[in-house]
């Protein structure tokens, strides 16, 4: 933190240095200072406390997908780290440099959207929660000060039962998702008690789908509704067009990666 506040906000953390090593090769960024935090054990962990999974910053991805305490009440994010890059970068990509990177098509800022998790940000005033909706501002920009630190990421462990399914499409197997969707699934009988459906690479940020939430929550998960709750995600999302997909072409893959995740999720409920 001091070495942070000595370069007065024009210093980065160094996370696994996935995303940050290119933007400095392609010197998109040019700190004064880089701020290594790979020697800090004390950020990397993985614990269970009072109905949430607390996971220090400097988590691998790599150890994230191999965890027994995910596996067991995260699932949605287990199934979600599958889809990030290659084994060499999720060896050294970490959870905290994942979100506070920020990236729009990235799975983790999807996971901690959908699940409703928090992040623990420390700095030269103390400590501060952000909620998952608080955290991202934009594209590659999160509300984290410059001589801030996202030190925990905690996420509330998923009821057993809960269905779930993390969806998405990209041109090669690693690459950024063009369009990713989260879903969560909670079923009582027929009834759908809770639905949670979010999007990555359709917008700025994580798009939180609420009204098509909500067709879920009203009217069940049969194939009906699963087909409207879908094209409502498409009307739902403002994606913009880039050189890896038009905006009409991201909102079609939104519809139909929202209907598979929904199905998914809806045969895990039930099983
Ligand atoms: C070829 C390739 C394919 C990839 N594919 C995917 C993919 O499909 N999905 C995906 O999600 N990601 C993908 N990535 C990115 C990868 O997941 C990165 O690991 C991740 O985006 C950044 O994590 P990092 O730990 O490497 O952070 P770094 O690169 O070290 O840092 C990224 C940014 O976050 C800041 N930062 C890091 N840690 C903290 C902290 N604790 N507090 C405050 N600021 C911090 C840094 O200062 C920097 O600005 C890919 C990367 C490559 C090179």
């Amino acid at each position: 933190m001091a070495l942070l506040a000595r370069y007065g906000g024009d210093a980065k953390a160094l996370a696994g240095g996935q995303s940050l090593m290119p933007l400095l090769n392609f010197r998109l960024t040019r700190p004064a200072g880089i701020v290594d935090l790979n020697r800090i054990g004390a950020l990397a962990y993985i614990r269970e406390v009072d109905g949430h999974v607390a996971l220090g910053a400097m988590t691998r991805q790599r150890t994230i997908e191999f965890s027994p305490v995910v596996a067991r009440r995260l699932p949605l994010l287990r199934e979600a780290t599958r889809w990030v890059g290659h084994l060499p970068i999720r060896s050294r990509g970490t959870i905290g440099g994942s979100l506070a990177h920020a990236d729009p098509s990235a799975e983790y800022p999807a996971v901690l959207t959908a699940l409703e998790g928090e992040v623990l940000a420390r700095g030269p005033r103390g400590e501060r929660v952000l909620a998952a909706g608080e955290l991202f501002e934009t594209y590659l920009t999160t509300r984290l000060e410059p001589d801030e630190l996202l030190v925990e990421v905690r996420l509330p462990a998923m009821r057993a039962g809960v269905g779930y399914a993390f969806e998405e499409f990209a041109r090669r197997h690693g690459d950024f998702a063009i369009v990713g969707v989260a879903a969560t699934l909670e079923l009582a009988g027929d009834r759908c008690v809770r639905a949670r459906l979010v999007t990555a690479g359709a917008g700025a940020v994580p798009v939180r789908l609420r009204a098509a939430e909500e067709a879920l929550e009203r009217d069940g998960v049969g194939d009906d509704v699963v087909r409207v709750a879908a094209r409502r995600a498409a009307e739902l999302v403002d994606p913009d067009s880039d050189l890896h997909a038009s905006a009409d072409y991201r909102r079609h893959l939104t519809e139909v990666l929202a209907a598979r995740a929904l199905c998914r999720a809806r045969e895990r409920a039930a099983r």
